[in-house]
């Protein structure tokens, strides 16, 4: 695919032809079912200082967390008996033990027989092939922009390149990688998209998640404007016919912007992957990336599915149920 053609699809192409392209390829290549990711952010910790993350090292206003292994397998026990498909095991980039890490991976493993996602940041190459060998399949590491003036002025002592040679090390691990970009960060240009787009090709990825810059208000970047939902939704939309193997999830953070229909109006642009959130109530509310992070729960996922006419894997559920499994999850 062209950069033109990708342009042309991003900036130009009516709407309602965009989604409807979007939703024949999604279609013919996906079918109908959402995969539902069960995700537990077992720590805050972060060493890094991205300008527009809460969880930045130098925000010494944010309570930090780190799960015990037992406060892990807990909460992936509680996401695995709702039904999930996958566990996904979400940090900042710190110092994890790597054995401890693996143990978490073996257990889950071998007690549910469901696939573990990583998405703990840059590590050393020995930590990450203990954990594939651990069991882990997938693993995220989101390349956020591929503007390189912009990235390097977002993220302080580090460059776009050593990022992507990360997802190149992952990939000759043989994971299946994800990355990601944000739409609306201060200072990006809206034809760089077309190069985030370009750049999730180019390298292949099993997954791309694309979601809208939020400010967070103890960050550098706190009083910027957020990312656009509609641009948000064309990107997944473009993202889905330009990548059409990948996993697309509809993020949270379009969740946040857009309570009422974010996550169903993302799934009819083209994505196909949820991510409920299994990290335990007293430590969940520190997860803050963002301000006002909406918690995508079990029943609004169940809901966003059945209103896009799709399918799932969860156990059928009330509200009742759905209110059960958090409470577990949490106690
Ligand atoms: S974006 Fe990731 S690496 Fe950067 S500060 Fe936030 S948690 Fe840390």
């Amino acid at each position: 695919m062209r950069r033109s053609e990708i342009s042309t699809l991003l900036f130009e192409t009516p709407w309602p032809e965009l989604r409807h392209y979007a939703a024949r390829v999604l279609e013919r290549e996906k079918g109908s079912h959402v995969f539902v990711r069960g995700l537990v952010e077992f720590s805050n910790l972060c060493r890094r200082n991205c300008r527009y993350c809460g969880l930045r090292g130098g925000n010494s206003s944010l309570v930090r967390y780190a799960l015990s292994q037992a406060q892990v397998l807990k909460a992936a026990s509680v996401a695995v008996d709702t039904g999930v498909d996958t566990i996904v095991l979400q940090s900042g980039e710190y110092a994890i033990d790597p054995l401890w890490l693996a143990q978490i991976i073996d257990a889950i493993r071998s007690t549910h027989r469901v696939p573990v996602t990583l998405s703990v940041g840059e590590q050393p190459d020995a930590a990450y092939a203990l954990w594939k060998e651990a069991g882990a399949v997938r693993f995220l590491l989101k390349h956020e922009t591929s503007d390189r003036r912009l990235y390097a002025a977002l993220h302080p002592g580090h460059n776009l390149q050593e990022r992507i040679d990360c997802l190149k090390r992952l990939a000759k691990l043989k994971y299946e990688c994800g990355s990601g970009f944000m739409i609306g960060l201060p200072g990006q240009h809206p034809e760089s998209l077309v190069d985030d787009i370009l750049l999730a090709r180019r390298l292949r990825v099993g997954m791309c998640g694309a979601g809208p810059f939020i400010p967070q208000e103890n960050t550098p970047l706190g009083r910027s404007e957020s990312g656009s939902v509609a641009m948000t939704l064309r990107v997944l939309a473009v993202l889905r016919i330009a990548l059409p193997w990948a996993n697309i999830p509809a993020t949270t953070a379009l969740a946040t912007l857009d309570a009422a229909s974010g996550q169903r109006e993302g799934l009819l642009a083209g994505a196909n992957v949820l991510m409920p959130g299994f990290t335990p109530a007293g430590f969940r509310e520190h997860y803050r990336i963002y301000d006002n992070k909406n918690r995508v729960d079990l029943a609004g996922v169940q809901a966003a599915i059945e209103a896009a006419g799709r399918t799932h894997s969860l156990k059928p559920m009330g509200n009742t149920q759905c209110v059960l499994a958090e409470a577990l999850a949490s106690a």
